[in-house]
C-alpha cells in the first residue's frame, strides 16, 4: 500500500465511508483498513495503547480500567509466559488460614515460612 493510498483511505473515512466499503474498492481486509485509519491523523480519538503481549495498537473506550491487552487471548498468552508456564494453585494456609496462590509447587502447604515453622512447633515432637 503506498501513502497515497493511505491518504485517499482516510480523506474517504473523514467523508463518512464506512470501512467495508473502503476495504472493497481497495480490495484489501477490512482489518488492514482500520489500521490505516487508527494511525492516521485524529485529533479526537481515543489514546492510543500497545498490546503488552503482541505490540499491537489497539483501541478501547473503556474508562476508568486500564486495558492493556487487545484481546482476551493476549492476556492469556502473557500470563502463562510471565509464570513460566507454571500452574498456579490457590491453597488455604493451616496456620494462618489465608488463602495463597503458589506457583508450581502444589504441595506447599503454608502461606510462609513462618506459618510452616509455626505449624511445626505447635505440631510437636516429630522433627
Ligand atoms: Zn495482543
Ligand atoms: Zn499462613
Amino acid at each position: 500500500m503506498t501513502e497515497r493510498d493511505k491518504k485517499v483511505i482516510l480523506t474517504m473515512r473523514r467523508n463518512g465511508v464506512s470501512f467495508s466499503a473502503i476495504a472493497r474498492t481497495f480490495d484489501l481486509p477490512v482489518g488492514t483498513i482500520k489500521t490505516v485509519c487508527s494511525r492516521g491523523t485524529k485529533p479526537n480519538a481515543e489514546p492510543e495503547r500497545f498490546c503488552v503481549n503482541c505490540g499491537a495498537p489497539f483501541q478501547t473506550s473503556e474508562h476508568g480500567r486500564e486495558k492493556r491487552f487487545c484481546r482476551r487471548h493476549c492476556y492469556n498468552q502473557w500470563w502463562h509466559d510471565t509464570h513460566d508456564g507454571r500452574k498456579a494453585y490457590h491453597r488455604t494456609c493451616p496456620t494462618c488460614g489465608k488463602v495463597f496462590t503458589v506457583y508450581g509447587n502444589k504441595h506447599q502447604k503454608y502461606c510462609s515460612v513462618a506459618c510452616f515453622q509455626a505449624a511445626r512447633k505447635a505440631g510437636g515432637r516429630s522433627g
